[in-house]
């Protein structure tokens, strides 16, 4: 057993890191006040070979691993949760493709998928559906060009900021088994977006309604087979969870670093607020909790990789400890700071802020729990 990243690991989060110092965070702030990410950062992030990052070679994508994934995300994190998170839906459009577009497919999307010339989103949710997923009721209807959809997707990050929608309609019966995956390219007719939604956190990334009236989309823009979007939209969020939970750690382990040197430089009762041995014991124990959290993390991400037949619960094992214990971590690093971490200049309560979604979306947390103990059931 080897705990240790490799060369070639190190330098994929060096570099994610740096490209975050760099190109993100000094802007974050900005980005987050005009409610959206410039789109001349995505071909910059490309060019890092970020915007395949486990798409296949032949196809642009960078062909690395689930664990990579997870350190490419927990130090963009680090600049800023949204704008990394935003990055991992992509990828994870990136990676359904991949796996399970025919030959034609792959060629048509993944190339400028991967050059991050089209930005793509994932809709799943509606707004009758969100955990129960496989309820969903976007219909598309089958024509001589290809097909007709018509319903409405919920809470689409990315939602009319996108340049491309892989959607999960239904085709056919009612549950999972009825449901198939389309492209819904923007501009096609019948697309249109609801209002941008007024958030809490991930506040740089647009997230709208996308609707769809008698909206044609080509027989071509069908992942894999029909009847199959259901089990491939859950495939996909078994790596989208570790990247989730990736961003979650990637922000929490920002907030602690910037709470160790506050504290050094805040006094109070005349002395560094870092000299009170109980606060001194809450550092020791976020440390503790970040780097259990990464650890279970990384083994989860190797199982995905390995195709282990229990790697599914240990990504909703991760997602769950992973994004509690950073929101936890995070939300006390605020209390750290007293009143400054209540103000925006200190970075702290944006932290907090997009760390809280984490537990909600790609499953809640409380359907993790569904996800584990039903596994444990069976058994
Ligand atoms: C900022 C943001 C961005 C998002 N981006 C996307 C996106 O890009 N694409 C996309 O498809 N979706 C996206 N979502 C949607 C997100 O995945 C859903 O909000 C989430 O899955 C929960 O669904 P819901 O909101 O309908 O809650 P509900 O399903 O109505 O759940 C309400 C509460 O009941 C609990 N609950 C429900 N069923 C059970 C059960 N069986 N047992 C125990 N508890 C249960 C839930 O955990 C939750 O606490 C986004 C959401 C947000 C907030």
């Amino acid at each position: 057993m080897d705990f240790a990243l490799t060369e070639e690991q190190t330098l994929i989060f060096d570099m994610a890191k740096g490209f975050g110092e760099e190109h993100i965070a000094p802007f974050a702030q900005d980005w987050e006040a005009a409610g959206t990410i410039p789109k001349t950062l995505w071909p910059q992030i490309a060019e890092l070979g970020l915007g395949g990052i486990y798409v296949s070679e032949a196809y642009g994508g960078s062909g690395l691993s689930r664990l990579d994934a997870t350190l490419v995300f927990e130090a963009l994190a680090m600049s800023c949760p949204s704008v990394g998170s935003f990055l991992s839906i992509h990828n994870m459009c990136g990676g359904m493709i991949d796996k399970f577009g025919s030959e034609e497919t792959k060629q048509k999307w993944l190339p400028d998928l991967c050059a991050m010339n089209k930005v793509f989103s994932y809709c799943l949710t509606e707004p009758g559906s969100g955990s129960d997923a496989s309820a969903l009721k976007t219909r598309a209807e089958r024509s001589n060009e290809g097909y007709v959809l018509n319903g409405t997707k919920a809470f689409i990050s990315g939602g009319s900021y996108s340049d491309a929608y892989v959607c999960m309609v239904r085709t056919g019966e009612d549950g999972p088994k009825g449901i198939s995956t389309v492209v819904v390219e923007d501009g096609t007719d019948g697309l249109s977006f609801g209002a941008l939604e007024k958030k809490m956190g991930w506040l740089a990334q647009p997230t709208s309604q996308v609707q769809f009236d008698d909206c044609k989309v080509p027989a071509d823009n069908l992942i894999g087979e029909e009847g199959k979007g259901f089990s491939y939209a859950m495939n996909g969020l078994d790596g989208g969870r570790l990247n989730i939970s990736a961003s979650a750690l990637g922000g929490a382990q920002k907030a602690l670093d910037m709470t160790v040197q506050y504290m050094s430089e805040r006094k109070a009762f005349g002395k560094s607020i870092n000299q009170f041995q109980a606060l001194q014991f809450r550092l020791a124990e976020y440390e503790t909790k970040l780097q259990a959290a990464r650890t279970f993390l990384r083994q989860a991400a190797w199982k995905l990789d390995n195709g282990d037949h229990d790697a599914t619960k240990f990504c909703a094992m991760a997602k769950l400890m992973v994004t509690d214990v950073s929101f936890e971590v995070a939300n006390g690093c605020l209390q750290l700071h007293g009143g400054y971490g209540y103000l925006a200049d200190y970075g702290i309560e944006k932290i907090v802020r997009d760390l809280r979604v984490h537990q909600i979306l790609e499953g809640t947390n409380e359907i993790m729990r569904l996800i584990i103990s039903r596994q444990m059931i069976a058994a």
